[in-house]
């Protein structure tokens, strides 16, 4: 049951984000595993500022460019996106005509419908990867985690996911697909193997993705300025610049000690 808040929290933001989770854990749309992977999140963020930085600012452009100029982008959805952004997904997915699909590290068919329906209730027209329909498989994974829905993710060019396990990126990766990862954590696996890595929160980063992609199609902007645009970003240089910046926000506050 989310509690109140009042609107002069500090941390109101966060704390309404958690309940979101818990509300989404007591659904069953949210792993126990979700909770702990948010939660090592949370810690990055702090680290962060809890600001959409600079440097996650020039991956949102890159990661907007490419899901515009996709032929088959995809959309993954686990159970702590579906709690966290359902709405934001899919104006996302309709803003860059890329298909929206179930994809879980533990996988249950219980888990799988509730997030459909979340989906649904956002608007979502359709939602791959539930129950049978994920009769596909990413090779060298095994059954459960390697799932996917030969409609979606398996002919996909583009596939954005978040909070994503580094293997399964990696295997992603393997077999050619474009990975867009939104990960708080620039050490994860999955940062360091998606081709554009967006270190920021899952809550700020979608609304970020949407407004890039609304600014892009308001523009004109055709398949060769995308292109152009997702070839100029560099992936290993950004994320350099993300780490470098947890780097000198921490000497900052070690220099200062305290900064309440
Ligand atoms: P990897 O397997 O990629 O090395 P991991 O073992 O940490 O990473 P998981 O626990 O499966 O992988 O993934 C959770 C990742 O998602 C963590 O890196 C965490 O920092 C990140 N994360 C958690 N909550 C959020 C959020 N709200 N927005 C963005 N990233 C988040």
């Amino acid at each position: 049951m989310p509690h109140d808040i009042p609107e002069s929290h500090p941390r109101r933001i966060s704390l309404l984000t958690r309940d979101k989770l818990i509300s989404g854990f007591d659904n069953k749309l949210v792993a126990t595993a979700g909770l702990i992977a948010h939660g090592r999140g949370e810690a990055f963020d702090y680290l962060l500022g809890e600001v959409t930085t600079k440097p996650a600012q020039e991956s949102i452009e890159a990661a907007a460019a490419l899901l515009l100029s996709a032929e088959n982008a995809v959309v993954s959805v686990n159970g702590n996106v579906a709690a966290l952004t359902p709405k934001q997904v899919v104006t996302l997915a309709g803003l860059t005509s890329a298909a929206v699909e179930v994809n879980l590290f533990y996988r249950s068919l219980k888990r799988e419908h509730a997030i459909r329906e979340v989906l649904m209730a956002a608007g979502a027209e359709q939602v791959l990867g539930v129950g049978k329909a994920a009769s596909a498989s990413i090779p060298n994974l095994e059954s459960e985690r390697g799932k996917v829905d030969p409609r979606g993710i398996e002919k996909a060019d583009v596939v954005l996911v978040a909070l994503e396990d580094g293997d399964r990126t990696e295997h992603l990766v393997k077999l050619g697909k474009k990975v867009i990862a939104i990960d708080l954590n620039p050490f994860s696996r999955t940062a360091q193997y998606a081709q554009i890595s967006i270190v920021d929160n899952l809550v700020r980063a979608m609304p970020a993705l949407i407004k890039k992609a609304q600014e892009f199609l308001v523009k004109k902007f055709s398949q060769q300025d995308l292109e152009k645009k997702v070839k100029a970003y560099n992936n290993k240089k950004t994320l350099g610049k993300s780490i470098a910046l947890i780097n000198q926000r921490l000497t900052d506050l070690a220099r200062k000690g305290v900064f309440l």
